[in-house]
C-alpha cells in the first residue's frame, strides 16, 4: 500500500506529500508563526516573567524609596539655602509648585499600582477573537500579559516599576506619572541650581562655614556628608529625569498616534509592507491627535485636556462628584475620570 503510494513519485512530490500530511494532521486555525515563536521561546521567557512578577513589589518599594529620598533631601537643602539667602517669596513659590507636583506624582503612581488595567468579559459584545493562552474570548486590542497571566484590554506593556499592566484603565496613570515626574525633576533642577552652583564654586572654608547659621538644617550644610548628599541628589535627578524623558517622549508618540507598544510593532511592519506597494498604511484606531489624547488621558470624557492637570480621581458616585454636580452641573455629569 505504502509502496504504491510513493511509486513513481519524485523526491519533490514525496516532500510535498509528507509536508501536507503532517500539516493536515496538526493544523489549527489559531496557530501562526508568532504563536510558534512564542512557544519556542517559552522556556526562556517563562522564568523571566516569573522573576518580573516576584520582583514587582520590591521594584515598587524601590521607586518609593528613591523618589522619597530625592524629595526629602531637596526639602532640606532647598529650605536651608533659600532661608539663608532670605529669598522668602521664591521659597513660597517653590513650596506651592513643588507640593502640587508631588501630589500629582504620588497620585498617579498610586493609581498606576492599584488600578485594575481592564480584562475582557465573556459577555462583551465586541469580543472578536480567542486568547490562545487563557482560551477566553477577547475584544480587539486585547493581549495576553505573560507576567500577570491574564488578558488585558488595550494592552500596552507590563510595567515592573508599577507591578501592574499598562492597559485600558492604567495607561493614563502610567503616562501622567512619567509626565509629572519629569516636571518634578525639571523643578528640582531649576530651584536646586543655585544650591548646586554654591556647592561647586564657593570654597567651603572658615568664612563660608561662619556664614551658615547653626540651625538644625545648617548642621547638614556644614557636615562632611553634605557633598555626598548633593552629588546623590544631582545624579538621581539627572538619571531619573533622563529615563522618564525617554518614556514620556516614546509614549507621547504612541498616544498621539493611538497605538500601543504591541500595535506599534505590527503597524510599523504594515507601514513597510504598504510602502513597498506604493500605498500608505493608516492605523484604523487613529482619530486625530486631540481625540487620541482624549481617549487615553480622559477616557473620551468630552472634557478639555486641561483636566489632566487635576490629579485626583473623581468617580461619578463619589461625594466630591455629587458636590461638584450641585456646583458645576456638567462637570460632574461628564466627570467619570479627571
Ligand atoms: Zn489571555
Ligand atoms: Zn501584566
Amino acid at each position: 500500500m505504502v509502496e504504491s503510494l510513493f511509486a513513481g513519485r519524485s523526491p519533490r512530490a514525496w516532500y510535498r506529500l509528507v509536508r501536507y500530511t503532517i500539516i493536515s494532521l496538526v493544523y489549527n486555525v489559531q496557530v501562526d508563526s508568532n504563536y510558534i515563536v512564542d512557544t519556542l521561546l517559552n522556556p526562556v521567557i517563562f522564568p523571566l516573567d516569573n522573576l518580573t512578577a516576584s520582583l514587582g513589589p520590591y521594584l515598587v518599594a524601590l521607586v518609593v524609596v528613591l523618589l522619597s529620598s530625592v524629595i526629602l533631601i531637596s526639602y532640606v537643602l532647598g529650605i536651608e539655602w533659600y532661608l539663608r539667602k532670605e529669598l522668602h517669596k521664591t521659597l513660597a513659590l517653590a513650596f506651592v509648585i513643588g507640593h502640587y507636583l508631588q501630589v500629582c506624582v504620588w497620585t498617579h503612581f498610586y493609581k498606576g499600582v492599584v488600578t485594575d488595567p481592564g480584562h475582557p468579559t465573556v459577555s462583551d459584545p465586541t469580543n472578536a477573537d480567542v486568547c490562545k493562552r487563557c482560551v477566553f474570548p477577547k475584544p480587539p486590542r486585547t493581549h495576553h500579559c505573560s507576567v500577570c497571566k491574564r488578558c488585558v484590554l488595550r494592552m500596552d506593556h507590563h510595567c515592573p516599576w508599577l507591578n501592574n499592566c499598562v492597559g485600558l484603565n492604567t495607561h493614563r496613570h502610567f503616562y501622567l506619572f512619567s509626565f509629572f515626574t519629569l516636571l518634578g525633576c525639571i523643578f528640582i533642577a531649576i530651584f536646586g541650581l543655585p544650591v548646586f552652583f554654591e556647592f561647586l564654586f564657593v570654597s567651603r572654608d572658615e568664612k563660608y562655614f561662619a556664614s551658615v547659621p547653626k540651625t538644625y538644617l545648617g548642621k547638614w550644610v556644614v557636615s562632611e556628608a553634605y557633598g555626598r548628599i548633593v552629588w546623590y541628589t544631582f545624579s538621581m535627578v539627572l538619571s531619573i529625569g533622563l529615563c522618564v524623558f525617554g518614556v514620556f517622549c516614546w509614549h507621547t508618540s504612541l498616544i498621539v498616534a493611538n497605538e500601543t507598544c504591541v500595535e506599534n510593532k505590527q503597524n510599523s511592519y504594515e507601514r513597510k509592507r504598504f510602502s513597498k506597494l506604493n500605498m500608505r498604511y493608516r492605523n484604523p484606531y487613529d482619530r486625530g491627535v486631540l481625540k487620541n489624547l482624549s481617549e487615553v488621558l480622559l477616557h473620551d470624557d468630552q472634557k478639555s485636556l486641561w483636566w489632566i492637570l487635576v490629579p485626583f480621581h473623581l468617580s461619578p458616585d463619589s461625594w466630591l462628584a455629587r458636590m461638584a454636580h450641585k456646583i458645576f452641573g456638567r462637570a460632574a455629569k461628564t466627570g467619570k475620570i479627571v
